[in-house]
Parts: C-alpha cells; structure tokens; sequence
C-alpha cells in the first residue's frame, strides 16, 4: 500500500458539499482515508479577486500508482464539475497530490512533491496539521519547518 497526501480545494457553489463528495468518492474509488485535516476558510492565492476557499489535506491507503491516481482523482474532479471560468479562477473543485510515499516525479503530466505544496499557506497549515514532521523529501526539511519559512502572508482560517 501506498500513503499520498492530496490537497482538495473548492470556491464555487456549495463548498462544503463539494469536499464531501470529493472526499467520498476517493473512499470509493481511491482507498481508504487514514487520517483528514479540519477544513479551512482561506483567501485565494494567485489571482486574488475571487472567492475564498475552502481546503482540507487528507491522507489516503491506495494501491494505486502516482499516474493511476492522478487519473482517478482528475475522473472524480470531472464529476463534481471542474470546469472553471478561467486559469487560478473559481472552480468547484481541485484535487492535488501533495506527496506519495517519499516519491520524487517529475513528468509532464505530474510533478511530486506538488511543485507549489511549500509555498502556500493553503497547504501547509492543513498538511502540518496531520504531518507536521514529515520530511518533504526534496527540500529535505519537515512540513512544520517549510511552514516557518513560507513567506505567504494569505490568510488561512479554521472553519468553525
Ligand atoms: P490545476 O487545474 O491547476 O489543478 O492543474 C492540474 C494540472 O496539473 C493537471 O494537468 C496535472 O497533470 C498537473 N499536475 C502536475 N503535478 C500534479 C500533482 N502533483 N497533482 C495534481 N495535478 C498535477
């Protein structure tokens, strides 16, 4: 078995519902959910007029390989509606893999570690909240260390 970390955003429609059926549907179809963050309200990053987010970063068991669940997790982005109105716009949801087991990647199609995980908040706070000493294995630092370093100043809220 496999341990992968995705991050799961959503800012258009019912948020809410959008993570809970993105997070059902990789029960489903992805394995089995180890460990979740709480969910978090935070303002958008990259192009800013837009509504905020909310995020989560759970840890998910899976047999799948890193292209396999890319595929999957993109087929599960395309149920829920991935269409958005532009690049960084609102859409209902996204689905990233942060990391898979400690696995380097680098392809066209996927990157692991996610090439932005240790420069937004976004991520960092709900990953440091179930791996904060995991050790990211490019940058060779844990989470809770990158969170330190990380010079986003966007907010990121627990949800209430
Ligand atoms: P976005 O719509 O901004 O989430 O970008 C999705 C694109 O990023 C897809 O075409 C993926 O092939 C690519 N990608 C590269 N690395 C990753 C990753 N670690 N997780 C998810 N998508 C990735």
């Amino acid at each position: 078995m496999n341990k992968a970390y995705i991050h799961l955003g959503s800012n258009k429609g019912d948020r809410m519902k959008h993570l809970l059926s993105a997070k059902m549907y990789i029960d489903q179809y992805v394995g089995q959910t180890l460990m979740s963050s709480k969910t978090y309200n935070t303002s958008a990053w990259g192009k800013a007029d837009q509504p905020d987010f909310l995020n989560s970063v759970i840890l998910v068991d899976t047999i799948l390989s890193p292209f396999n669940l890319l595929k999957r997790l993109q087929k599960i982005e395309s149920i829920i509606g991935k269409e958005k109105e532009s690049f960084w716009g609102p859409r209902k949801i996204d689905i990233d893999i942060l990391l898979y087991n400690d696995e380097v990647l680098s392809s066209q199609r996927l990157i692991i570690p996610h090439k932005y995980l240790h420069e937004r908040n976004f991520v960092l706070i709900p990953l440091a909240e179930i791996a904060g000493h995991l050790v990211h294995p490019v940058m060779k630092k844990t989470i809770l260390e990158l969170k330190v370093l990380c010079l986003d100043t966007n907010t990121v809220e627990i949800l209430d």
